[in-house]
């Protein structure tokens, strides 16, 4: 069995601010078999290969709370959403490969195209969630499959639309339905004074995909919205880039995470100088921008405060971001206040936590090989 030893590197673990230094931690078919002391490593199998990791940081497997995997992302995201089926797989596995190639091991997956393929109609994503299982060169997948907007919203074809509560809880159980792991709403409506639902309406989502054993959780960029999330008790809201103390406060009394995705308006400021596009190249658009992501840094920062669960995304593909780009948000993190730790927790293990899944963004010494619950660098 390949193994390799890496000799006396830091480790952080995103669980504290303490850098445990001089650690060895040997590698085995893809697991951790063991962590200890540089100096004092024991017996090393035989043909193993050892690195000199010196100066070198083991971080746990990054967990990337907001992708969209079927999506290349860049200034015209939102039109590349229409191109063929064959594309968007393609596109996802050109993803998959660079978030495994940079450290990604997991990917929240929260919105993709619905098309037919396959022999039947659901989110691309799912069908890539699928095809990807067991491939160790490719990250977890856990989706969300399609958006489910209010008509008027984004593109017509793009999203799975609702007229009323009844149609919205409908579309919410049909994503399931399809085979999601779980539901994202979307609570940025036309006007982005008003929620496009109240809060007992998405109350009743939450209740009937709870009901399920499913979790929900909504995009709601604008405080209308976040505040009706807030109400409805979501496990977790995508991006929260208006967030007040009143919001914040209700949030983590009701446990609602918040996944923040401040990637985004640094790729923005980016297109003031790669594209012509007026809302980036515009002096204008420019400062909206960077209005804009100062107050998300705020939003963050109270949402931090009061006790909220921070998760981290790039939001690659429906954003601007690429897929390889995740310490991009835990820099944005770290400039909104959190301690370097907290902002490594962001995007490693309060991503598992959020999805569910214990081994995510957690590195641990593996159980002996032969036990099925041998899993580590997860
Ligand atoms: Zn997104």
């Amino acid at each position: 069995m390949p193994s390799t030893l890496y000799r006396d590197a830091a480790l952080a673990d995103g669980r504290s601010a303490h850098l445990q230094v001089g650690v060895s931690l040997l590698a085995e078919d893809g697991r951790v078999r063991w962590i200890r002391p540089a100096d004092d490593e024991g017996e090393c199998p035989p043909g193993c290969e050892v690195v000199d990791a010196g100066g070198s940081t083991i971080i746990p497997g990054l967990v990337d709370g907001h992708s969209h995997l079927t999506l290349p992302g860049g200034s015209h995201w939102i039109a590349r959403g229409s191109d063929p089926t064959d594309t968007l797989i393609a596109v996802a596995e050109s993803n998959g490969e660079l978030q495994h190639r940079s450290g990604v091991r997991w990917a929240r997956d929260v919105g993709s195209p619905r098309r037919a393929y396959d022999g039947g109609e659901r989110a691309v994503s799912i069908g890539v969630r699928d095809r990807w299982r067991g491939r160790r060169d490719r990250p977890y997948v856990r989706a969300a499959g399609t958006w489910i907007t209010v008509a008027g919203t984004l593109p017509a074809g793009l999203t799975v639309e609702a007229r009323d509560g009844d149609a919205l809880v409908a579309a919410a159980l049909g994503q399931l339905d399809d085979g999601a792991d779980f539901v994202k709403l979307y609570l940025d409506g036309p006007d982005p004074e008003t929620s496009p639902w109240t809060a007992a309406e998405v109350g009743r989502v939450v209740q009937a995909v709870h009901a399920r054993g499913a979790k929900v959780t909504a995009h709601a960029s604008r405080l209308s919205g976040t505040r009706v999330c807030a109400e409805a008790g979501l496990d977790s809201i995508e991006h929260g880039f208006e967030i007040d103390a009143d919001v914040a406060r209700l949030m983590a009394a009701r446990g609602v995470a918040l996944v923040t995705t401040m990637t985004v308006m640094k790729s923005w400021l980016t297109f003031a100088t790669t594209t012509s596009i007026p809302r980036f190249a515009e002096p204008d658009g420019r400062s909206r921008i960077l209005d804009r992501l100062e107050q998300a840094r705020h939003s963050a920062r109270l949402a931090h405060a009061a006790g909220v669960a921070i998760v981290g995304g790039t939001d690659f593909g429906g954003g601007s971001a690429r897929a390889n780009q995740l310490p991009w948000e835990f820099e944005c993190l770290v400039e909104a206040g959190l301690e370097p730790w907290q902002a490594l927790a962001a995007i490693t293990w309060r991503g598992g936590e959020l999805l569910g899944e214990p081994e995510a963004g957690v590195i641990r010494e593996a159980a002996p090989p032969t036990s099925p619950s041998c899993t580590a660098t997860r």
